[in-house]
């Protein structure tokens, strides 16, 4: 019935009469796990025996339109969810649910509560009522703020997947950010920028994460336009962007020095060094 484990777990706590009031999930894919998280949210309220994909019960209907009035998502307005939300949330809760067995609240994106959202948000998992359950959703629970962490059962919901983005967790808008900043830095590194190249990336992106991130995709760059020169299916939209002339030989050399890098970048290595003989290295080889 579930794709994962954690979820069947909750759907059993369920089945004993132990559901907790509230769940902090962390996860590497946030659109995957709403849509996991609907299918429990259908099983623990669904009036007739669930099955996976039910459907014909005006309640399953209902959840699959985002049309319940008993399941509120609060996602961030801007940067951050807002006090207003949580007390818009704190009204719609104060009666019972017709259609549903609970009151089901998902706070999506929850490491963007600020301080006073956070502190409205305190008073339902602080004085849990029944009949209600949250799930509090991140892509990393080290940043949540720790009064409401502690008072939330935590889990770790991980996706293994075949897709670029999801991989880097990142979207779209990210990537293609991602891409600016690579196609400026190529050309730095080409007329010999040497200066410029670690000011164009280190303002941008300071983080070693992003770096990181970053040059996980000139990786995917030059990978896709191996799988293109050896004439195999490859991702267009990533390399066409690219004046891109190695060789076969050149682009294997390129992706062992950017392989090397993200090693490097791994062991604490001093980042300005690393992008130094990172530039000078990929000088040498043609293309
Ligand atoms: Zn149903």
């Amino acid at each position: 019935m579930f794709s994962n484990n954690a979820l069947k777990e909750i759907y059993e706590k369920y089945r004993e009469g132990r559901l907790a009031h509230a769940y902090l999930i962390e996860t590497n894919n946030i659109p995957k796990l709403m849509n996991d998280l609907k299918n429990l949210i259908k099983a623990i309220n669904c009036p007739e025996e669930y099955q996976e994909k039910c459907n014909h019960c005006n309640l399953c209907n209902l959840i699959d339109k985002d049309n319940l009035p008993s399941l509120v998502m609060i996602e961030p307005e801007g940067t951050s969810i807002k006090k207003s939300q949580i007390e818009e949330l704190k009204i719609a809760f104060e009666t019972k649910p017709i259609y549903s067995k609970y009151n089901t609240y998902i706070i999506k994106n929850a490491e963007k509560l600020n301080g006073s959202s956070a502190n409205a948000m305190l008073k339902f998992v602080e004085e849990p009522t029944d009949g209600i359950i949250g799930f509090f959703i991140t892509n990393n629970k080290d940043i949540i703020i720790p009064t409401i962490k502690s008072r939330c059962q935590s889990l770790v919901i991980t996706y293994e997947s075949d897709n670029f983005l999801d991989k880097l967790n990142i979207t779209q808008d990210e990537l293609n950010n991602y891409l600016k900043i690579i196609k400026e830095y190529f050309t730095n590194i080409k007329s010999n920028q040497l200066l410029n190249h670690k000011n164009s990336i280190l303002s941008k992106i300071p983080e070693r994460k992003e770096i990181e991130t970053m040059f996980k995709i000139i990786f995917e760059i030059y990978y896709q336009y191996f799988l293109k020169q050896m004439g195999k299916p490859y991702n267009k939209e990533l390399i066409e962007n690219y004046d891109l002339k190695e060789n076969k030989e050149e682009i294997i050399s390129k992706l062992n020095i950017i392989t090397k890098f993200l090693q490097n970048l791994s062991y604490n290595v001093n980042i300005e060094l690393l992008l130094d003989k990172f530039a000078i290295e990929m000088r040498c080889i043609h293309g």
